[in-house]
């Protein structure tokens, strides 16, 4: 299974990605957790995109489209894999459709998870995350163990200011490659509103429908 998970800041990608790689057991390849390893370990790569990603502005296409099909290269990836976070511009969906017509693989489907915008920020302002596990939590909607909560780590750009520029951006440059996928009949929308569970379920069956 070779699939990519789009959908706006907030809307639950990541945390469906960790439940659905169990199910598909394929890599999780999140290009802004690999974006935050590079920023933690201060490589160049990690000093040029961190500026960028504070600010809740999209790094450039030429750091994230190397990285990204460099690491879609590697032999754990020959048998399918889950792209989170990417492509999130055109030029981005263009590279990784020229990548695979060169790899002879084609992608399997393209999941649309839709939150309505007024929903975002809260979303991700109360999002905390534990950086032990990766485990995802929510301080309202889905409480960390009181145990761990000292250690749970807020990222820099769930602020209220970050997160209204990366909606924006979402809209003006993550959002017009919907078309191109809808438009190779792999599209498959999903309501990402409610309880993550269900939502689980209703990735797997449009996965499976
Ligand atoms: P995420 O964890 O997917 O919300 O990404 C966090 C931040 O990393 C984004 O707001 C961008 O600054 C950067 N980023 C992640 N993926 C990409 C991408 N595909 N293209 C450009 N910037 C990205």
């Amino acid at each position: 299974m070779r699939m990519i998970l789009v959908g706006p800041p907030g809307a639950g990608k990541g945390t469906q990605a960790a439940r659905l790689i169990d199910t598909y057991r394929i890599p999780h390849i999140s290009s802004g957790d690999m974006l935050r390893a590079a920023v933690k370990d201060g490589t160049a790569l990690g000093i040029e995109a961190d500026k960028f990603m504070k600010a809740g502005k999209l790094v450039p296409d030429e750091v994230v489209i190397g990285m990204i099909l460099e690491r879609v290269a590697k032999p754990d990836c020959a048998a399918g894999f889950m792209l989170d976070g990417f492509p999130r511009t055109a030029p981005q969906a263009e590279a990784l459709d020229q990548a695979m017509r060169a790899a002879k693989v084609e992608l399997d489907a393209v999941v649309l998870i839709e939150v309505p915008d007024a929903l975002l920020e809260e979303r991700a302002v109360g999002r905390r995350s534990d950086p032990q596990t990766g485990a995802i939590y929510h301080l309202k909607y889905n409480p960390p163990p009181p145990d761990i909560a000292g250690r749970l780590v807020h990222r820099k750009d769930d602020t209220i200011d970050a997160v209204t520029m990366r909606v924006q951006k979402y809209h003006s440059e993550t959002a017009p490659i919907i078309p191109f996928y809808l438009g190779k009949g792999i599209l498959r929308r999903v309501d990402g509103v409610g309880d993550p569970d269900v939502i689980t379920r209703r990735i797997t069956a449009a996965l499976n429908g």
